[in-house]
């Protein structure tokens, strides 16, 4: 099985072939299949198998095949991640293969002045990846806008859990609509991981490596 086998489109296979990308991992080809006909996904995959692209690649298709409707100035998908290196590596992989769709990305993280990621959302961005503190205090001040956002990936969600992240995460799912598609990663699966998975996704397609 090669990426040429998903159907996905030209610029994001040309992106593939650039960075090297031949052949899926595991998780990579379990998950896009489902993901890519709209289902959620919850994928129980650590880090280092390709899980990044097993959720950026659909959600970037959904894009490129206007299934996540062009409205310029709001926010139609959403990434969370538990740390600042995490997010930063997520950005850098759906930028890469997303160049040719002219996306706007923008990355929330704290630790770093709020200023410029308010400048560049106001000019409007298509994709958020960050992580949860930041993106709530900007929810707080309406500087971020979810309630439009069709897509919503939590990665290594049992991370997130060990951080204490938990609140800030039914603040933003609270806000996100009803209607969207969902995927959750995790390396383990803690009861209360599977008990927010069960309130998130529906009737998701469970994969794991
Ligand atoms: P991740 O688990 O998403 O952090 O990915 C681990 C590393 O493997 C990253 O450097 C990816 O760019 C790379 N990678 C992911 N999927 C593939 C693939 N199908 N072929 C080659 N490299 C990949």
């Amino acid at each position: 099985l090669t990426f040429d086998s998903f159907g996905l489109a030209s610029p994001i296979l040309g992106a593939l072939k650039a960075a090297g990308f031949v052949k899926p991992t595991p998780i990579q080809e379990k998950a896009i299949p489902h993901a890519l006909e709209g289902k959620d996904v919850l994928g129980i995959a650590q880090t280092g198998t390709g899980k990044t692209a097993a959720f950026a690649l659909p959600m970037l298709q959904a894009f490129a095949t206007e299934k996540l409707h062009n409205r310029r100035f709001s926010t139609r998908a959403l990434v969370l991640a538990p740390t600042r290196e995490l997010a930063v590596q997520i950005e850098q992989e759906i930028k890469k293969f997303g160049a040719g769709l002219g996306l706007r990305t923008v990355l929330v993280v704290g630790g770093v002045g709020r200023f410029g990621q308010v400048q560049r959302m106001a000019r409007g961005a298509d994709i958020v990846v960050g992580c949860p503190g930041r993106v709530v205090d900007l929810m707080n001040t309406r500087e971020l806008i979810i309630d439009q956002c069709q897509f919503f990936v939590l990665d290594e969600a049992d991370r997130m859990l060990d951080l204490g992240f938990m609140p800030d995460i039914r603040k933003v799912v609270a806000v996100l609509p009803g209607r969207r598609q969902s995927a959750l990663f995790s390396a383990t699966m803690p009861s209360e991981i599977a008990k927010l998975a069960n309130s998130l996704l529906r009737e998701p397609v469970r994969v794991e490596i």
